[in-house]
C-alpha cells in the first residue's frame, strides 16, 4: 500500500504542489506538506493520531513502586510508554540515559530527539555564572 504523501498533494486554494516538511513538536517528530504559496500546512493523517495519542499518555501520571535491587533501585516504566515509545521509534536501545534533571525530579533519555542531558547541564552552567 502506497502512502498518501508519496502522491502529489495540491493545495485546495491556490492549487500548487504542496512540499514535504518534518515539525517537532515536544521532540515527537510529524511529517507535513506545506503550501509554498499560503503556507497552509497538512498534517499527515496516522502521525496527527500518533501525536493525539501521545498527548493522552503525557497526561497520564502513573505511581510506581522503587524496588531494592542489588545496590541499587528500580523503578517500573508503565509497558503503555514502552510500547508507545517502541511503536514510534521502531527499535529501543536497552540502554537509556538517565540524569538528575532537578531537584525531586529524574529524566530517562530513550535516544529519542529530545535535549541531551549534558545540553542541559550546559546552560544550567551558564544561567549560574
Ligand atoms: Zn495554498
Amino acid at each position: 500500500m502506497t502512502d498518501i504523501f508519496d502522491n502529489k498533494i495540491l493545495c485546495k486554494s491556490c492549487n500548487v504542489e504542496m512540499s514535504p516538511l518534518e515539525l517537532t513538536k515536544s521532540g515527537f517528530v510529524l511529517r507535513a506538506v506545506n503550501c509554498p504559496k499560503c503556507n497552509i500546512r497538512i498534517l499527515h493523517p496516522k502521525d496527527e493520531q500518533e501525536y493525539k495519542n501521545f498527548t493522552n499518555l503525557r497526561k497520564k501520571q502513573f505511581n510506581v513502586k522503587m524496588r531494592f535491587v542489588g545496590n541499587s533501585y528500580a523503578v517500573s516504566i508503565p509497558k503503555e510508554i514502552v510500547n508507545f515509545i517502541k511503536d514510534h521509534e521502531r527499535i529501543m536501545d536497552d540502554m537509556v540515559k538517565l540524569c538528575f534533571e532537578e531537584f525531586g525530579r529524574l529524566s530517562l533519555d530513550f535516544g529519542c530527539k529530545t535535549p541531551d542531558c549534558n545540553d542541559k547541564l550546559k546552560e544550567d552552567i551558564r544561567r549560574v555564572n
